[in-house]
């Protein structure tokens, strides 16, 4: 190459990924708009990954990646755990699945363990399920009709929970909602806070009150311990069902979740993620007089709830063996300790090129906020400067080129604005991901995308 053929970006990813290019190619005739979910057409084409171990993962055309992703966010321990494998290797062998097994009481024995809500636990497929769940058994155990729900927050992709997550609130991300649906969830402003969910609850039909317990979007509008003591005072003065949708928190923020790091202990909570060890499911668990509508026959009240692959013994082995690692807090400490000097470093980095934007987030969690040229602000800003509604609609170009230039050198973030850290990430994936980081947010300011101090 002459320095006549400069090389754009692009063209550099594409010519790195020519295996990954032919599959997107190929994506197009098989898979609904390319994709098994939506946020993994990432710019301008998804890299195909083909194993992972640890921090790390390998795209099909060989080129290596430090991991923030980690399955949205499952993966605390990091990928292909040898424990979880060697587990998950016995256990095919025995032929699967069969019905009840003895793996889903060692599995639910260790939710009830760790996390403090728990009383009982039913398990599903899905954190959307998990939600939907609780919406139903909240409904039924109350008589009431309404859910409330903070906007900003996600609780998965069933009809329930698809207005009041992005802007314009009031109306669902997706079409093919009936009104009847949205009516009957309510979203409380965010900027309100206590007072707004104090309005709300007076109403006196509101079943549950459902949030993200660090904050939307884990933790992109951070939340502290005191306004979740204040909501579950509310939903006790009120009789009202407090839930913690915890599907990222649980078992991240801390072996019990963020209900047992902030003391707040909810009447239902939802799990998925580090719960199943990266294969697929989740858990509606909870007090056991609420969680007691699941059986058949009882006086009053009935929750029906069948589902072909709920507790599936895969599942449960991988979640065993993942929850077994998880519970004395060791691998949150490393995982912690690492998204700390992390969340450090990039805020140095910002520091010296010059941009206004901060690194933010919470044990294993990190947010970076970058704002663009065209807001009118002057100077360095921190998270006081910002409100929360801004943090939530952080630019999607500066997210969407964020992570491309980050993935041109080998770190992958999750979609948005940030990523996960876990027990496996090491020194050597600190320096390569700061590394990274400086050539990525050199090229973002040298591009103008995103807006200087000035
Ligand atoms: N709740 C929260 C807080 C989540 O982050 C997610 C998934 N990212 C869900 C619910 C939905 O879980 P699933 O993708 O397993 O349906």
């Amino acid at each position: 190459m002459t320095s006549s053929q400069v090389q754009t970006p692009e063209e550099e990813y594409a010519a790195k990924r020519p295996r990954s290019a032919a599959m997107w190619e190929r994506a197009q005739g098989l898979l609904a708009a390319g994709v098994s979910h939506t946020n993994r057409r990432t710019y301008p084409f998804p890299s195909y990954y083909e194993r992972a171990a640890g921090a790390r993962k390998w795209d099909v055309d060989g080129n290596e990646y430090v991991d923030y992703n980690l399955a949205s966010g499952s993966l605390v321990l990091g990928h292909a755990n040898p424990v979880v494998t060697e587990r998950l290797h016995a256990r095919l062998d025995l032929g699967t699945p069969m019905m009840c097994h003895e793996t889903e009481l060692d599995w639910a024995a260790l939710v009830q363990e760790l996390i403090p809500a728990a009383e009982r636990v039913r398990f599903v497929v899905s954190g959307t399920e998990a939600t939907k769940l609780a919406m139903r058994t909240a409904r039924a155990f109350t008589g009431r009709p309404k859910v409330a729900r903070f906007e900003g927050h996600f609780h998965g992709w069933h009809d329930y929970v698809l207005h009041g997550y992005r802007q314009p609130f009031e109306q669902p991300v997706s079409d093919g909602v009936l009104a009847d649906v949205t009516g009957t969830v309510l979203p409380i402003p965010l900027a309100q806070g206590l007072e707004g969910a104090a309005r709300m609850l007076e109403r006196g039909d509101v079943a549950l009150l459902i949030l993200e317990p660090t904050g939307p979007t884990w933790g992109t509008v951070p939340f502290d311990a005191a306004f979740l003591q204040g909501l579950r005072d509310l939903c006790d003065q009120h009789g009202t069902l407090l839930m913690f949708d915890e599907v990222i928190t649980g078992f991240r923020v801390s072996p019990g979740g963020a209900q047992a790091e902030r003391g707040v202990v909810p009447d239902l909570t939802s799990l998925g993620k580090a719960l199943t060890g990266g294969l697929p499911g989740g858990a509606l668990v909870g007090r056991a007089d609420v969680m007691d509508l699941f059986r058949p026959g009882r006086e009053g009240p009935y929750v029906f709830h069948f589902s072909t692959f709920s507790g599936h013994p895969l599942t449960a082995t991988a979640g065993v063996a993942t929850l077994e690692q998880l519970r004395d807090g060791a691998a949150h400490a490393v995982a912690g300790g690492y998204a700390e000097q992390l969340r450090g470093g990039i805020n140095d980095l910002i520091a010296q090129l010059g941009l206004r934007g901060f690194a933010y987030g919470e044990a294993s969690m990190f947010h970076v906020y970058l704002e663009s040229p065209d807001v009118a602000r002057d100077g360095q800003i921190t998270i006081d400067d910002v409100s929360p509604y801004d943090l939530l609609a952080m630019s999607p170009l500066i997210c969407e080129r964020l992570a491309f230039q980050l993935r041109l050198r080998g770190v992958d973030l999750v979609a948005f604005n940030g990523g996960f850290t876990s027990s496996a990430h090491r020194e050597g994936e600190l320096d390569q991901t700061l590394s990274a980081f400086e050539g990525a947010l050199t090229a973002l300011r040298d591009g103008g995308v995103v807006a200087t101090a000035g």
